[in-house]
């Protein structure tokens, strides 16, 4: 009689990282250990500790960029080869945690854009949203709608049906008049439990901001506010990139285990959508509505800044001429009005400028100050930091002028010119008015 040899049992091995792959998510491997044997380096990268490893490979799952992978020794590697070759097909552990999330968030589907409003009329960041949204609708597979809630704004529906929206969910009543926390956050929130959308973008206004965290709290779900950058990953996710720790570096952030995912982006960051004019789309009604005694704030009347008519706003602009600190003194500023004044542009302004109080605060560009997407922007004594960068990136056309040929400001630079600017910036307006007598 032969002895049955017994059949070995399957290693699990341990974890391990794959160089240059992590992207410091936000330790999201170490949250996810269930033995606590993950450490996180200064920067934001884990290490294991095999000892303690279990081999239960919750940390790989939930690596968004596979940065880790299970490691097994020259023997343990010999006794998978043996359970290979004995052909017994080995099950799949099912990790019966890791399957109620899949079907939880296998729930929500679709990309909405919430469309901001003041009294019937639009904020145009609402369509620079569909732009991105329509990308994120695509690699996802799914429908891109618009969140059209007001009163009498239907026509809402088919400007977002002309800016790339397939459909609109629209709650039109009296009570969605005037913009109000309450009345709107009841509003979206019965849409989202009702219709389960995968994402939801707004802008980041006033508006956007306040409505985006009501609503996230309410749910239950994160939110991504400023984001610059948003693209899909292969497990469907929203990659959400911000500025983080003071814009010294970009943190991309993923909300995985909660849905909807919601960014805030503000305006002039994402390209306009190409307008296609008379396309039509489904416009769900939704009679929900909230009874106006519910609501306790009330909207008399709004009040338009009577100074803004003299108010200039750079977000709009085509040309902008910025000055930095290398303009010395709030009355060499005259001197970029002079050249804007030639190009039709406006003045912006670095933040030093601004802290200098060289130039007034709706005059800054960047992080903390507005983000602009003019066609040619043209950054004088700008030194060029991340967080005035982030402002100003996007610009069609970036000509930078500065005495110091190794300031970052040349990196995003469509041209550069190294000199002094008092000489060089005379000398453009100079040549703009001697080509515009010629033409005349
Ligand atoms: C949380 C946070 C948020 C911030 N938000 C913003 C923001 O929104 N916007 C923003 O701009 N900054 C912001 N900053 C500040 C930012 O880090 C920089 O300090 C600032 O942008 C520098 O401004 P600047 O380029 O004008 O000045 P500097 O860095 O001092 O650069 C001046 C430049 O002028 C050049 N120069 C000097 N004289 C001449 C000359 N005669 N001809 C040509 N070139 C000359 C110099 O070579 C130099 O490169 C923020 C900082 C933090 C920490
Ligand atoms: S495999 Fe499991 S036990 Fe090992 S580090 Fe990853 S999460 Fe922790
Ligand atoms: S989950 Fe992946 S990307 Fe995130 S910190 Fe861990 S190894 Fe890095």
């Amino acid at each position: 009689m032969s002895e049955q040899k017994p059949k070995p049992k399957k290693p699990r091995g341990v974890a391990r990282l794959l160089d240059g792959k992590c992207i410091a998510c936000g330790a999201r491997c170490q949250s996810s250990c269930p033995v606590n044997c993950i450490e996180m380096t200064d920067s934001g990268e884990p290490i294991v500790e095999v000892a303690k490893c279990i081999g239960c490979q919750k940390c790989i799952k939930i690596c968004p960029s596979d940065a880790l992978e299970m490691y097994f020794t020259a023997e343990e590697q010999q006794v998978l080869a043996e359970l290979a070759a004995l052909a017994a097909p080995v099950e799949e552990e099912i990790d019966p945690e890791a399957a109620a999330l899949a079907q939880k968030l296998a729930e929500y589907r679709g990309v909405w854009v919430f469309v901001e409003q003041t009294e019937g009329e639009p904020a145009k960041v609402s369509w620079e949203l569909l732009g991105v949204g329509a990308e994120l609708a695509a690699k996802l597979g799914v429908e891109l709608s618009a969140l059209v809630i007001g009163e009498n704004v239907e026509h809402l529906c088919h400007e977002a049906f002309a800016h790339g929206a397939a459909k609109a969910y629209l709650m039109d009543a009296p009570v969605f008049y005037h913009y109000r926390t309450e009345a709107y956050v009841e509003a979206c929130c019965h849409l989202i439990e009702t219709y389960k959308p995968e994402v939801i973008l707004m802008g980041a206004t006033g508006m956007g901001r306040d409505l985006a965290g009501a609503i996230a709290t309410r749910v239950g779900t994160g939110l991504t506010a400023d984001c610059t950058g948003l693209s899909i990953d292969d497990k469907r996710n929203l990659m959400q990139t911000r500025p983080a720790f003071g814009g010294n570096i970009m943190a991309t952030i993923m909300c995985d285990k909660f849905r909807p995912q919601m960014s805030t982006v503000r305006p002039n960051v994402m390209p306009m959508p190409e307008r296609r004019e008379g396309a039509a789309g489904t416009i769900i009604r939704d009679p929900f509505t909230v009874p106006e005694e519910s609501v306790l704030t009330k909207v008399i009347e709004i009040i338009r800044d009577s100074h803004s008519k003299n108010k200039v706003d750079i977000t709009g602009a085509e040309f902008i001429i910025s000055g930095g600190r290398g303009m010395m003194g709030p009355e060499n500023f005259a001197m970029l009005q002079e050249l804007a004044d030639e190009l039709g542009g406006v003045v912006g302004a670095s933040r030093s400028a601004v802290d200098a109080g060289w130039m007034p605060g709706d005059r800054q560009v960047g992080q903390t100050g507005k983000t602009v997407r003019p066609k040619i922007y043209i950054a004088c004594g700008i030194s060029g930091a991340i967080q005035h960068l982030v402002g100003m990136q996007d610009s069609d056309m970036v000509i930078a002028i500065n005495r110091d040929g190794s300031a970052p400001i040349f990196e995003v630079a469509t041209y550069g010119i190294v000199g002094d600017l008092f000489q060089i910036v005379p000398a453009i307006t100079a040549k703009i008015r001697e080509l515009k007598n010629k033409k005349l």
